[in-house]
């Protein structure tokens, strides 16, 4: 007989199955004749069923071909053996020679050392695995991808059978899984500052999908369009929304989001699917299933972003082919919405006044969500693991998004401690809001210029709110990754115009593409660079492809057309790649004066952020209007140390003599030249760092609008002449970090750097 694999074999399997399910019986009578039809139908001597059970277990629940004896007895922990790997990694594998795989694990009970190849899948149901289903081979075999393809789809229509609970009992699971009323904190990452207390409002309705073998696929087929079609016309209707479009991004975000709805390669994997005898929902299901499972391998923050939206398109999808849409629904006047992950458009369906919170189980810095959370004012905690099969619906939630915590059903004591932390951050947000119009000026009349870190326009208002003094680094790339393709001249000219508008008389310093390296546009081609960071990125793709930069630099001249331009290049390492990109902005100035269009007054500027460009500043301060000090590459290679190494963390001090002793000569030569220096790393928005940086002699700190009032706090307590006095006497320290030191004198002196 032909192996199940093709739309045809699987339809047939397909059909048994359901004949099979519906046949009389119990759960366990129906799964032994379910695992031997599936060996008949694909042709493997061996097909097993392992169910998971408390405490992380695997057990083999049904099997043909392995002794009958091991049924109940084999049990492997998730992540032991193969089997355990695919639970763990909820991911199919498919083996010629399993026994030589490193993961193999003997269990000499069920005699399956002659079997030489392996094919398993994970039974999901709900991003959660079930279980496992195998089949082994006595002769070496390799399995053709719609075999894997047609496993799949039959643990799907088995992860029915387990999720009836006639098999193991749910209450079994339930009770070992920290899911009763204890309290639960969950530690995940930082996404929106802030805190919020409310009650659990669970994301996804989950949809229940009743039919999952198809009668008639051309029937499915035609469904599936009908409710692509409605889904299209709802996003559509979001997009026309007034309130949406507010910030402009939102805009962008949603118009990335319908690209998807259109997406050719997705569409099509659900199509083939139904062809193999699936309904529509199921096989809109089975796609969302496998790229859950595909996104644990993905590690390229951009990628898994927009696996995210399509995620959030699919669950839409399934719940207009299920006819079960839901309008905004009933939330508590105090909600924290809990899901696994989530689209920008989800969260704008919820009712933003009574939204207090938000935390899921994915989701990143630049995760759509997160952005358009952020504008919102709404605490974000992402990476809470978990968390969505151990909340209840109304159990009380604290959420703490700047430690990046997440309590559940917390003890009155924490209740309360947490109230006076959210009583407490509001005062202080007074207190900032109080200093917003008063000058960043030390005690001893040292007046510092902070400055905003912006890449969004919806970042923009921030200079309002926070009383910066302008954008001290746009970072111009950041629209260009939440687009679908590489805007052109006029829609570049729309972005810089647009901010330059709203930062009003307050100046704007544009820093060039710094893209390449980790920071990918989805639509260049990948770049296999051995060292990202250390690789082909900023100037040095810019100065490769010297079209892409005068475009940008093209732009740039116009939106500023009548007023002062600032440009900045980022990662230079000698001087020639400066005037080298200067060379092109000359030439698109004259370009543009030829029109007609020619800024009131042009800056140009460097980041210093290679150390080799150090060597060479009596070359590079003569011909450069500012300097500005990106902190974080610069101390990564200054020290050589990987900014991102989780195991390089607090490796090295940036209020280290090495550092401070670098950034004091770079102070002194470019006071020298008249050359005004800024920093715009993240060391200019830690309060300790900044007063460090101050003492130093550094005049302009540009940082993300949450650290302006904590910084201008920091700067009208100091007083800088002690201070810069006891930096100089510990130049020659030999100590690991002066952190501690600095710590001590803020203390003693008075200055506040909390
Ligand atoms: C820096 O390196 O300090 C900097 C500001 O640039 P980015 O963080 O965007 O690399
Ligand atoms: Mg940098």
């Amino acid at each position: 007989m032909e192996p199940a694999g093709g739309a045809s074999g699987s339809r047939r399997l397909l059909r048994r199955l359901r004949d099979l399910m519906a046949s009389g019986g119990t759960a366990q009578e129906r799964l032994d004749r379910i695992v031997t039809l599936i060996a008949g139908e694909m042709v493997a001597e061996v097909c097993s069923c392992y169910i998971r059970r408390a405490g992380e277990m695997l057990e083999l629940f049904a099997t043909e071909g392995l002794r009958p004896e091991a049924v109940h007895r084999t049990r492997l922990r998730v992540g032991e053996g193969l089997v355990g790997d695919i639970a763990a990694h909820a991911r199919p594998l498919a083996l010629a020679a399993a026994q030589t795989h490193p993961q193999f694990a003997y269990r000499p009970e069920t005699g399956e050392e002659v079997y030489s190849s392996l094919m398993g899948v994970p039974i999901l149901r709900g991003g959660h695995v079930h279980g496992v289903l195998v089949v082994q081979n006595r002769t070496r075999r390799t399995y053709a991808e719609e075999e894997i393809e047609t496993l799949q789809t039959v643990a799907m229509v088995l992860a029915e059978l387990v999720a009836s609970g006639d098999l193991v009992n749910p209450v079994e699971l339930a009770s070992t899984e920290v899911n009763g009323p204890l309290p639960t904190r969950f530690e995940g990452a930082r996404l929106v500052p802030g805190l919020a207390m409310g009650q659990a409002v669970l994301h996804e309705p989950r949809v229940v999908i009743r039919r999952i073998v198809a009668e008639d696929p051309a029937a499915e087929l035609e469904r599936l369009r009908e409710g692509l079609a409605r889904m299209q016309s709802a996003v559509d209707a979001l997009l026309a929304a007034e309130d949406v479009v507010s910030g402009g991004e939102h805009k962008e975000i949603l118009e990335t989001y319908r690209m998807f709805a259109e997406d050719r390669g997705w569409i099509q994997r659900i199509r083939e699917a139904i062809r193999g005898g699936l309904t529509a929902e199921a096989a809109v299901q089975k796609v969302q299933d496998d790229t859950r499972a595909r996104m644990h391998a993905i590690t390229d923050p951009y990628l898994r972003e927009r696996l995210l939206d399509l995620q959030d398109l699919t669950n839409r999808l399934l719940q207009h082919l299920a006819g079960e849409v839901t309008a905004r629904r009933e939330m508590p006047e105090h909600a924290i919405l809990i899901a696994r992950t989530m689209g920008p458009a989800e969260l704008l369906d919820y009712d933003r006044t009574r939204l207090r919170g938000l935390v899921l189980e994915e989701g990143s810095q630049t995760a759509h969500v997160t952005i358009v959370a952020r504008a919102l004012d709404i605490p974000v905690v992402g990476g809470a693991e978990d968390i969505v099969a151990r909340v209840e619906p109304g159990d009380l939630v604290l959420v703490d998004g700047m430690n990046g915590q997440v309590l559940l059903r917390p003890g009155e004591d924490v209740q309360q401690r947490f109230r006076e932390n959210i009583r407490l951050r509001a005062e202080q947000r007074a207190a900032y809001a109080a200093i917003r119009d008063l000058p960043a000026e030390t005690r001893d009349g040292i007046r510092v210029s902070l400055q905003l870190n912006a890449g969004l326009l919806i970042d923009l208002p921030q200079l309002d709110h926070t009383g910066a003094e302008g954008v001290g680094l746009y970072r111009t790339e950041i629209p260009f990754m939440v687009r679908a393709s590489f805007p052109d001249v006029a829609a570049q000219t729309g972005i810089y115009r647009g901010v330059l508008y709203q930062a009003g008389d307050r100046p704007v310093t544009f820093r060039t593409l710094d893209v390449g390296g980790d920071k990918r546009l989805p639509y260049l081609p990948p770049v296999q660079d051995e060292n990202p960071a250390l690789g082909w990125r900023a100037i040095r793709m810019a100065l490769d492809r010297p079209a892409m930069l005068a475009q940008q630099l093209r732009a740039l001249v116009t939106a500023a057309d009548g007023r002062l331009l600032r440009v900045m290049f980022p990662m230079v390492s000698e001087v020639a790649e400066l005037v080298a990109a200067r060379a092109i902005l000359d030439r698109q100035r004259e370009r543009m004066a030829a029109q007609g269009i020619l800024p009131a007054r042009v800056e140009v500027g460097v980041m210093m952020e290679v150390p080799s460009l150090f060597f060479q500043l009596d070359a590079l301060l003569p011909r450069i209007d500012f300097l500005s000090v990106g902190s974080n590459d610069l101390m990564q290679f200054l020290f050589a140390c990987d900014r991102g190494n989780p195991r390089l963390a607090g490796r090295y001090d940036v209020l280290s003599p090495p550092a401070l002793n670098f950034l004091r000569r770079l102070v002194a030569a470019s006071d020298a030249a008249g050359v005004p220096l800024a920093v715009c790393g993240e060391m200019a928005a830690r309060p300790i760092e900044a007063m460090a940086l101050v003492a130093l002699g550094v005049r302009v700190l540009s940082m993300p609008a949450a650290a302006i009032g904590p910084v201008k706090t920091m700067v009208r307590s100091l007083d800088t002449r002690a201070l810069s006095a006891y930096l100089d006497r510990h130049a020659a320290s030999p100590d690991h970090s002066l952190r501690n030191q600095l710590r001590a004198f803020a203390q003693d002196h008075g200055v506040i750097v909390e």
